[in-house]
């Protein structure tokens, strides 16, 4: 049975003198059993700018709930003007870390090569990655889904460090027309995609890794939405990112979760 887990994505939004009142109010939406149920059932984590990330471990701890970075750089440390490494994120506090977010993709040049090489580094250190992969709207139309996320999913197989993997990394799928867009892909569309990668971590890792992986659902989704993915087989919970900035939301996703 895999755990359900709920990530925020703040991207650049929010600064510190926002997370005491994003916190209580979150906390007075999950309380009681409900809050008892969310921490056995549900893994809720948000990742958050690297200013706020400090604080926000602070900020998130009474609650259970984990903070990520949203990119890291797979070197220890170096000559990489304004880049953050992991034993950085460490020291103040992160145990996880988007890897390949789509807009790092679009935006600052990711590859497959350079989110396979940070999910390595990021598993031989004791980081969560929370590995992003998904399709533009040309690929879906020109019927290259599965083609485009079985090569994104094939680049960090390939880089994985030796040992079992299963339970130390997320995967999550982000159509990249669903992201931010309001338009989410619907749960059979979001279905495929998920049956579709769980075949293909069965090729790489062997059948019971694959059936134990998280794979998140990313791009749109919302209180409105969130049932009926979550209801879908292999989908295993959701990146969360307009919705996670609003504290009432992303906790009525989270009880929609437990
Ligand atoms: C994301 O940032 O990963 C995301 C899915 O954003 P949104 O929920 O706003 O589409």
């Amino acid at each position: 049975m895999r755990k359900r887990m709920l990530a925020g994505n703040w991207k650049m939004n929010k600064l510190n003198g926002d997370l005491a009142a994003f916190f209580a109010a979150f906390g007075n939406a999950v309380t009681g059993d409900a809050a008892v149920a969310a921490a056995e059932r549900v893994d809720v984590l948000f990742a958050v700018p690297y200013t706020l990330l400090a604080q926000a471990v602070v900020a998130a701890a009474p609650w259970g709930i984990r903070i990520a970075a949203q990119n890291l750089h797979a070197d220890p440390s170096g000559a990489f003007t304004g880049e953050i490494s992991i034993p950085m994120l460490k020291e103040a506090g992160v145990t996880a870390s988007l890897i390949g977010h789509s807009e790092r993709r679009q935006f600052f040049g990711e590859t497959d090569a350079t989110v396979a090489r940070k999910t390595r580094a990021a598993l031989e250190q004791g980081m969560l990655p929370i590995v992003c992969l998904g399709e533009t709207l040309v690929e879906r139309e020109a019927g290259q889904t599965e083609a485009v996320v079985k090569r994104q999913l094939a680049a960090v197989m390939e880089a994985l460090p030796p040992g079992p993997v299963a339970d130390a990394m997320v995967l999550a799928y982000e159509p990249v027309w669903a992201i931010g867009t309001g338009r989410s892909a619907t749960s059979q569309q979001a279905e495929e995609v998920h049956h579709f990668l769980r075949s293909q971590l069965s090729t790489h890792l062997g059948a019971a890794a694959a059936g134990q992986m998280r794979i998140l659902y990313g791009g749109s989704a919302s209180p409105a939405n969130i049932a009926e993915l979550l209801a879908q087989p292999d989908i295993d919970g959701g990146l969360v990112g307009g919705a996670s900035l609003k504290p009432d939301d992303f906790a009525r996703m989270v009880l929609t979760a437990l």
